[in-house]
């Protein structure tokens, strides 16, 4: 073509960036073997997989495949390396972070290339995005490295910690999990997706560049079955990060529930994008250009729900398809190529057998005019209209390259319509009418909002998601939380472990064998049986009976079984019944629960006063409560005093967090501000502990409340009345009708029934292991949060373990909504 024809056409040429420095690289260095303690060692198995560059469809390297014998041996790595990272001062750790993102940007260009190579991804993407964000993450967690003897007071890291990663952002992933881990000083195993292993292993030669410590970060590639699985379960690795498909999630949940190993997921999407009449529509259409064919829309956040106005849809269709006529696919190292290829043949199947579904169930499909190369995985931009929202194509992630359209008329159907859906990870909303936009934002069920821009990320801005989407945050401060814990608690677990070990080898004793709660009765100060406030004063005439039924929206109602249990005191003698609840029961106090969901939206000012309302009623029957926690326990009556003492703190404290524990505002580099918001969850199923059975109750219920969320409260099933002793309380405190509600009986058979509830959306158990073990497999179902005790006591009288910011983050979920401005 010569220079008239060009400017005539205004066509691309070819702007390829050189593949030969990142197959150099390969060829020197393959085949790969495993980055164990520091070096690069053969797969026990002996075995090797090979990686495709997806745009030719043609072998690119030969990665090591771990088995579990390599799992193991990476593990006690990390353990051995552990006992000096995790004791190494920050400082040192964010001296070596900051080697790192230094040598990441010293190797830019080369992994820019290899990413691109091996997944596909167009080098604009990974060159402008990918490797700078990656870079990022490092410098911003070497600053937490550096701070959080600071702002971490009696943290301390997690142990080791197994990491999985996909394919769809290989080093971007990488560097989201490993950097913070780091810096909290965890030792690593990570496991890179079986499709793209490359960048991973440049980033184990970065680390010998740097001389990390051996054993600090291994890298084991391979297969699922053999190490993702084996990582999962090995009984040494303290903590799963995950990110993946909610599939593998869900299983990652099942494998470890009850082990104690704590658990991050972040996994699939179906993003809404929501347009309305006043946007600027050749705006949103580069918005949506980046919200879905971004990465080939293998973005789990994609934008790949585009709702829209109706009275402007058919000229923003219009729009659309102009542009998408005018999009580039083809060579992933062509820096004008706007679409590389699907990462893998299977993928590619996928979306083909999605989108034909999608025809087949009555959607109009549009595809641009241009073909796509022969050669590789490539798929068109596609976009389809006329579709139901019921349908597959508008529930089902399908992670390519393909938009459904849909309309609403009015704010509250675009809120209906974008939160129709199991997922919630992110959610775009194009307004030039910043008040309606920031009105939608909050009502929408997704982690990160993105206020007329779209797939923008940073590290210092937490990302994750809401319901099916999974827990737990990458980025920003509570991203921390996921790779740190209070010592109390490491300390607290191993106390026990040595107390149920001794116990069992001295043969384990009841309280009456040992005549322990018998010594305690007869002293001098406890209340005797009897001594109650109902017996005594007129021995003629017996007590009138009071039998607690449930509260439930706020209304004293009588088990549906129509049975109730028994209550005992200390010395086993019946001191009361309190009602059997049931499966329905459970369903009325989830149903009334969620009927009481205006509580999140009310003012936070007002949520502290009813809160401080509630402390000051139960003050004025202080000596009652006393009385009624001593005959429960057949503890002192300093000590039953003290409880309800430190129950009043308890509301008081959370009444003064209601409106402080709001949220940060970032400073991303962009012209602009996110705003971290901590949002209720929801509705939270609660199974309080045996002991303390006022202020355990409390301790739960006030900081789920507090920050906005609506309870099921299972109290401690010994010693159950503190907690139905509360309802007069809680009906003369101004609590809306729902807020808390209480179900009586079994704690398990409960708790089962609540963590099964898929309108149930965190649940939180202190009891027994085994308890624990069946809430976090029954959680699975609709991946709702867990916090539980592993059956380890808690300090419920001290501030450090009893209240605070722990009780806080479980009760929330940070939203990050994204604001730029300037014109
Ligand atoms: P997977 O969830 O299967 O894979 C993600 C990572 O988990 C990979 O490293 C994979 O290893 C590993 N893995 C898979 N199964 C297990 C297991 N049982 N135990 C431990 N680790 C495991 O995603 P796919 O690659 O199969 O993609 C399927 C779908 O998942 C996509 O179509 C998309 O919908 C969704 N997805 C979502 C992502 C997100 O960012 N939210 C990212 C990737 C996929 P290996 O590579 O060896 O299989």
């Amino acid at each position: 073509m010569n220079i008239m024809e060009i400017f005539d056409t205004m066509e691309y040429g070819p702007a390829p960036e050189a593949a030969n420095p990142g197959l150099a690289w390969i060829k020197e260095h393959q085949p790969f073997g495993l980055f164990i303690n520091n070096k690069w060692v053969k797969p026990a198995g002996k075995q090797y997989i090979e990686s495709i560059n997806p745009s030719t469809g043609k072998p690119l390297a030969r990665v090591a495949a771990a088995s579990s014998a390599d799992v193991d041996r990476a593990v006690a790595a990390a353990r051995a390396a552990f006992e000096m990272w995790g004791k190494t001062p920050g400082h040192v750790r964010a001296r070596y972070m900051y080697a790192i993102a230094r040598h990441i940007q010293k190797h830019s260009r080369l992994l820019a290339v290899l990413e691109s190579l091996d997944n596909g991804k167009p080098i604009r993407e990974t060159r402008d995005i990918d490797i700078p964000l990656v870079a990022r993450h490092f410098y911003y967690n070497a600053g937490w490295a550096q701070l959080m003897e600071q702002e971490m007071v009696g943290f301390e890291p997690v142990g080791v910690v197994g990491q999985i990663i996909p394919w769809n952002f290989p080093l971007l992933m990488l560097a989201w999990k490993i950097a913070p881990a780091l810096a909290m000083g965890n030792t690593i195993v990570l496991k890179p997706a079986r499709y793209t292993s490359l960048t991973a292993l440049k980033f184990a030669e970065i680390m010998q560049e740097v001389g990390l410590p051996p054993g600090v970060v291994n890298i084991l590639t391979g297969e699922a079955s053999q190490v993702g699985e084996a990582l999962v379960r090995h009984p040494d690795v303290n903590k799963i990060a995950f990110t993946g498909s909610t599939d593998v999630g869900r299983s990652i949940r099942r494998a470890t529930a009850g082990s104690g190993k704590k658990i991050s997921l972040e996994l699939g999407g179906k993003s809404p994008f929501i347009v309305f009449d006043d946007a600027d529509l050749d705006s949103v259409v580069e918005g949506v250009v980046d919200a879905i064919w971004f990465n080939q829309g293998q973005v789990c956040c994609a934008g790949s729900r585009l709702l829209m106005q109706e009275n402007i849809a058919d000229r923003l269709i219009a729009k659309l398809r102009e542009r998408m006529e005018h999009l580039r696919i083809g060579d992933p190292l062509d820096k004008a190529v706007d679409i590389g290829a699907i990462v893998s043949p299977g993928q590619l199947k996928e979306i083909q057998r999605l989108v034909n579904q999608g025809v087949e169930e009555g959607a109009q499909m549009w595809q641009p005019s241009w073909a796509c190369p022969t050669e590789g995985y490539f798929f068109p931009p596609t976009l389809f209209t006329n579709v139901s929202p019921a349908t597959t194509i508008a529930q089902v992630e399908i992670f390519g390259p393909v938009l459904v359209a849909m309309t609403f008329r009015t704010p509250d159907e675009a809120v209906a319509l974008a939160n129709n859906t199991r997922y919630g990870l992110a959610a775009s909303v194009w307004s030039e009418n910043i008040n309606l936009a920031l009105d939608i934002a909050p009502k929408i069920k997704a982690g990160s909002v993105w206020v007329n821009c779209t797939n923008l990320f940073d590290a210092s801005s937490g990302f994750g998601g809401y319901r099916e989407s999974g827990f737990g945050r990458e980025g920003g401060k509570e991203g921390l939380y996921e790779y740190a814990q209070p010592a109390w608690k490491t300390k607290a677990a191993q106390e026990f472990l040595i107390a149920i070990e001794s116990t069992s080898a001295n043969g384990a004793k009841s309280a009456h064998e040992d005549g322990s709660d018998e010594q305690s009765l007869a002293g001098e100060d406890n209340y005797q049986y009897g001594d109650d406030g109902t017996n005594g004063y007129h021995p003629v005439l017996p007590a009138i009976d009071r039998t607690p039924k449930m509260f439930i929206g706020g209304k004293q109602v009588r088990p549906d079984s129509g049975y109730s249990r028994d209550v005992y005191d200390a010395r086993g003698r019946v001191i009361g019944q309190v009602g059997e609840g049931n499966r329905k029961d459970i369903r009325n106090a989830v149903e009334a629960a969620h009927a009481a969901g205006g509580w999140a939206i009310g003012t936070t000012h007002n949520r502290a006063q009813i809160l401080y309302y509630i402390a000051e009623n139960l003050s004025a029957r202080e000596d009652e409560f006393a009385r009624r926690v001593a005959l429960q326990t057949g503890c002192t009556r300093a000590d039953a005093a003290n409880e309800v003492q430190v129950a009043i703190s308890r509301l008081f404290s959370y009444a003064a967090w209601t409106d402080k524990y709001e949220g940060v505002v970032h400073r991303p580099p962009l012209r602009g501000a996110v705003l971290a918001l901590p949002e209720a969850i929801g509705v939270i199923g609660i199974a309080c502990p045996d002991e303390y059975p006022l202020l355990g109750f409390i301790s739960l219920v006030a900081p789920a409340i507090a920050m906005g969320n609506t309870v099921v409260v299972i109290p401690s099933p010994q010693s159950p009345l503190s907690a139905t002793d509360c309802y007069q309380v809680l009906e003369t405190s101004d609590l809306p009708a729902g807020v808390v509600n209480i179900v009586t009986g079994d704690r398990d058979t409960l708790s089962q029934v609540l963590a099964d509830h898929d309108d149930v959306d965190s649940m939180w158990y202190f009891g027994p292991l085994e308890g624990c073990q069946r809430v976090e497999l029954a959680s699975a179902g609709n991946m709702k949060r867990t916090w539980v005790s592993y059956g380890h006591p808690r300090a419920w009288l001290e501030t450090v373990q009893g209240e605070g910011q722990e009780f806080l983050r479980e009760s929330t979920q940070v939203k990050n909504i994204w604001i730029p401005y300037g014109e």
